[in-house]
């Protein structure tokens, strides 16, 4: 098979067009040409007005020795690392997000029947328990948009970009898992796939079937509370909420950024740990047709462009970096607390993003040194205090403190809402979100929002919604570990995925749920970890799929 790039066609070609271009570039007969196979197609909007489409194919021809300057087609096959062997106790995998499911997935098809424990619900209940919150305002905290079956990201717009490079193919291990899943087969080859929120649920359901027949096992309603370590700290077992405990030497903990009380339990069992950088903000809303029309001028409502989405950064003149985060085109805003009393939005959308509304989280970067200095615990301390504000400001019950740009840029609060109407559930107090950010903050996001409707405008046109508090930006803190996965001072802990602050996104806590996986499976096997597989860094930063 070899390989063609860069090639570009108009925007409203055939699929005859594409072919066509493909046998001039090869200058070989169509007969010759038995099969070709789009590895990547991505839109080059930078003439608003002369959009065209960029292909990479792969293609088998009858000679390749016939082609000039021919270049195979790259292996992407993903390889695992080591297989299980004799007797072992099996590992258990903390959390059912997208880090806990590959690594499950990963130490089940290496033959070590991984068992997870997920404190949330399966997904179908876990569904019904979070639209309790959208439609009725009644939370519950074990089963929410954050804790359940699937993850953080499962009510979410399914964003699969990621800024990760993909030398072991671990990426493409994840994206073609999720095919197989049941996410449509575009998601291998468009440049920015999304999956939204209807097939996520299906999708998380049919992995778990996977890994189930692989020999793996799941219990729902097991919250680990905490480690049970060796007089050498070693992870001896987990213990869980309802009292018991569960022998294993290697645990993953794949606990998404919101399990605070986990994150309590750890820090005081003296788990290596520090505070990192994350951000804070609003989310905001426009119609969808404005951000179509800036970016995609007269190709407004194509279908192959679909929904147009946008990506802002703006450096303050008070040192804050102010940037566009998890961009949801054609979407909802969601009500994405895990704690009574407590305030979060994010956003979500469905495969088709065809809602009235674009919105984006407006964050702003934070850093320990400078915003919550001391214990590694304070950033959360930080998260809470702003939730807690929020819902005070949105009336108590829930509902999220709103504001309009023209009003949130005068200083002034918000006494009702104009033609851009929130999507929030269950729905908004008009209020003065300045109540519910730091100063230096709202100050930041001011000036970035006059700076954004250079790029955009009509960005920070009057009836723009401004929703808040996002918080939940990434992990407030990071959990130690070494080369070969383990926490440096309790070894059998593989800490994994966001919360432990590795990942940001649901293709980066996929990909690092493999790589401890691979790391988890050669410490079993008492193999050290192949060098080009040693644990350095993490996928995430702040907001990398936004
Ligand atoms: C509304 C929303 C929209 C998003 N949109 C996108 C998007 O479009 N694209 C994208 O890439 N990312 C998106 N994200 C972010 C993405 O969901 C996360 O980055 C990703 O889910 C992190 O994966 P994870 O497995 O590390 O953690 P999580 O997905 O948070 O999973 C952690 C799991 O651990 C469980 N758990 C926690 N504590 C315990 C315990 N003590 N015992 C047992 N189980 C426990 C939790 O219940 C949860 O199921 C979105 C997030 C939200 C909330």
């Amino acid at each position: 098979m070899l390989r063609l790039t860069e090639i570009k066609l108009p925007l409203d070609h055939s699929a005859d067009d594409l072919r066509a271009a493909v046998l001039a570039r090869l200058g070989i007969a169509d007969a010759d040409l038995h099969a070709l196979h789009i590895f990547r197609r991505a839109p080059d909007a930078r003439r608003r007005n002369a959009i065209r489409l960029t292909y990479t194919v792969d293609v088998e021809v009858a000679d390749e020795a016939a082609v000039p300057n021919p270049r195979p087609t790259p292996d992407v096959t993903y390889r695992p690392v080591t297989q299980a062997r004799g007797s072992f106790q099996r590992p258990v995998v903390i959390g059912a997000g997208p880090c806990g499911l590959f690594a499950a997935l990963i130490l089940a098809e290496m033959g070590f029947r991984p068992l997870v424990l997920e404190r949330g619900k399966v997904v179908r209940q876990r569904t019904k328990d979070t639209w309790d919150l959208w439609r009725r305002g009644v939370l519950h905290p074990e089963s929410n948009v954050q804790f359940g079956e699937g993850g953080a990201g499962t009510f979410s717009d399914g964003k699969l970009h990621s800024q990760i490079t993909d030398r072991l193919h671990q990426g493409r291990k994840v994206l073609t898992e999720f095919v197989k899943a049941g996410a449509p087969d575009e998601i291998l080859w468009v440049s920015k796939p999304h999956i939204g929120t209807f097939r996520l649920v299906t999708m998380v359901e049919a992995m778990r079937a996977r890994i189930e027949a692989l020999g793996g096992e799941y219990r729902f309603g097991a919250k680990v509370e905490g480690l049970d370590l060796g007089p050498d700290r070693a992870v001896r077992g987990v213990h869980l909420a309802d009292g018991s405990r569960i022998a294993t030497g290697h645990v993953v903990l794949a606990v998404g950024h919101s399990a605070r009380d986990t994150f309590e339990h750890l820090h005081a069992a003296g788990v290596a740990m520090q505070a990192k950088p994350f951000s804070i903000g609003v989310r905001i809303e426009h119609p969808q047709s404005l951000i179509d029309a800036c970016r995609w001028g007269r190709f407004a409502g194509n279908k192959i462009l679909g929904a147009a989405d946008y990506k802002l950064v703006h450096h303050a003149s008070n040192g804050r970096s102010v940037y566009s985060f998890c961009m949801c085109p054609g979407g909802t805003v969601v009500a994405a607390t895990s704690e009574p009393g407590r305030v979060v939005t994010n956003g979500m959308s469905q495969y088709s993003r065809n809602e009235r509304n674009a919105n984006a989280g407006i964050v702003v970067g934070i850093t320990p040194e400078v915003d919550y200095p001391g214990s590694p615990l304070a950033g959360i301390a930080f998260q809470r205090h702003w939730e807690e504000r929020a819902f005070a400001a949105g009336g108590g019950t829930y509902a999220a403190p709103a504001q309009r740009v023209e009003d949130f840029l005068a200083g002034r609060p918000s006494t009702h809402l104009g033609q851009v109407v929130p999507s929030y559930r269950p729905g908004v107090t008009p209020t003065d979100l300045a109540a519910c950010l730091p100063e230096f903050a709202v100050t930041a996001m001011r000036e970035a929002l006059r700076a954004f409707e250079k790029s955009i405008p009509g960005f920070a046109m009057a009836d723009a919604v401004l929703t808040g508090v996002e918080t939940r930006t990434s992990s407030p803190l990071r959990i130690d570990r070494g080369e070969d996965g383990q926490s440096p001072n309790t070894p059998g802990l593989f800490p994994a995925g966001e919360g432990a602050g590795y990942a940001g996104g649901i293709l980066s806590a996929g990909v690092d749920g493999i790589r401890i996986a691979e790391a988890v499976g050669c410490a079993i096997n008492g193999e050290a970890l192949p060098e080009s597989r040693r644990i350095r860094g993490g996928g995430g930063g702040d907001g990398i799929y936004g």
